[in-house]
């Protein structure tokens, strides 16, 4: 085990070198050195149960994924100008996950390039600009990304041609019923359309992350997407379904978070769990917008879809296929879901549980009913001294955030309810908030 200060000493060399303003979680910064599935080791020896990261969603250092990007790497890793057989295996693989419509794909590094390449295309098949996002979302790093980015400290000034919409939260106090909510919400979609329309920009995309993750898993009213959906298509616009966050089975039952909230997009922007950590990301979309695309404009990405990355990607996909843990992210969801409902009921403090499969989480309130993003901080610390991962998320920081590896286990969920039930019972006996 490293000594006590070595972790200190790090950090001093870290800010000396990639500077103090690169985001490390928690209180007290944690510094991992192996992985087992869902267990994190850190440098002094401790094990942490880890209920938060979804990149690694077949589990940490796992040995198919290692020892297939490793094989491939022994033998040959180019850029993408070449024939090469794994690309196109993990291709048919990967698109044989989505709908019949959804049947070409053009591989990336990142969910940005993702995102990026979408719109790109988007913009040029519509021949419009404008982009309806919802608030509070996250799309990427880049300058088209950052226009269009709200809840966070971005110097690019906010997209003229960009509208918010607000996501209705049925869970939200002051939510009227479900109709005023859902009348309102798509009354809010119909007048961003109009201003967009009416300042010329038009209406290019609808660019939505299929779980809602950074607005904070809010519950839906029956009928909003498929509104939503619908108008923006009668404006000529397209639908681009993030699934960074959403995909590769982590809201259960399905592989991708639309077919889980019952939409059909014009695209898909994939990334984060794809390779298992390895980087690779790609956007999934008809044959018939690439045609619209593709012959005017050379898309080129050196590293999207070498032999490596196609070799993270595919046997990433098979571990999730063979080990069924779409159908499992599903059941334990469910399992997830009662329990928390339990929490729920017992805790002043827990105003809903919130998400599905595995993305779930508690959306935590004060004495009065406000959310309380202090609280969750709290719950969030209280849980990393007993050694399991997890964070908060939302427009108030005020959901706890819960989106473990795909491979997490009954016993393990329970591990970390039972931690999230300790917490709330001494944070609420504390009376702070
Ligand atoms: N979309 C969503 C929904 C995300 O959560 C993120 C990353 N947090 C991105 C896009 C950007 O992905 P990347 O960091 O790989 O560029």
């Amino acid at each position: 085990a490293a000594a006590p200060d070595a972790d200190a000493a790090l950090l001093e060399r870290r800010g000396a070198t990639i500077g103090p303003y690169s985001p490390l979680f928690y209180n007290r910064p944690l510094h991992f050195v192996s992985g087992d599935g869902v267990w994190l080791t850190d440098v002094h020896g401790e094990r942490y149960l880890d209920a938060y990261n979804n990149v690694p969603s077949v589990g940490h250092a796992n040995p198919r994924v290692a020892d297939a990007i490793s094989a491939q790497l022994h033998k040959l890793n180019v850029h993408t100008r070449y024939l090469s057989e794994p690309i196109v295996d993990y291709a048919e693989a990967l698109l044989g996950t989505f709908g019949e419509t959804l049947d070409r794909v053009y591989f990336t590094n990142s969910g940005s390039e993702s995102n990026e390449l979408a719109l790109r295309i988007a913009r040029h098949r519509t021949g419009a600009t404008g982009i309806l996002v919802t608030d509070f979302s996250y799309h990427g790093n880049t300058i088209s990304l950052a226009q269009l980015t709200t809840g966070l400290e971005v110097s690019e000034p906010f997209g003229e041609h960009v509208r918010t919409l607000h996501v209705p939260d049925l869970d939200t106090p002051t939510a009227g019923d479900d109709e005023t909510l859902l009348a309102e919400a798509l009354a809010g979609a119909d007048t961003a359309i109009a201003e967009l329309q009416a300042a010329g920009h038009g209406v290019c995309a609808l660019l939505i992350d299929s779980s809602f993750s950074t607005e904070g898993l809010p519950r839906l009213p029956e009928g909003y997407l498929e509104g939503l959906v619908a108008r923006v298509r009668a404006a000529g616009g397209l639908i681009i379904a993030d699934e960074v966050q959403a995909g590769l089975g982590r809201l259960g039952d399905d592989w991708w978070g639309h077919d889980a909230v019952g939409i059909t997009p014009d695209f898909a922007t994939l990334g984060k769990p794809l390779g298992n950590g390895f980087p690779i990301g790609g956007v999934v979309t008809t044959a018939e917008l690439l045609e619209s695309f593709s012959p005017s404009n050379m898309y080129f990405n050196t590293f999207a879809g070498t032999p490596a990355a196609a070799a993270a990607g595919h046997s990433t996909l098979l571990e999730v296929e063979e080990r069924g843990l779409v159908g499992k992210a599903g059941d334990l969801g469910r399992y997830v879901g009662d329990r928390l409902g339990d929490l729920a009921s017992r805790h002043d403090r827990v105003l809903a549980s919130k998400g599905r499969g595995l993305f779930f989480g508690l959306s935590l309130v004060d004495a009065e009913g406000r959310p309380d993003g202090a609280l969750a901080k709290e719950v969030v610390e209280s849980l990393v001294r007993e050694r399991i991962l997890i964070s908060k998320i939302g427009p108030f920081d005020s959901v706890l955030k819960i989106r473990p590896p795909l491979v997490i286990e009954r016993p393990e969920l329970d591990t970390v309810i039972d931690a999230l039930d300790r917490a709330l019972t001494t944070s609420a006996a504390a009376g702070g908030r």
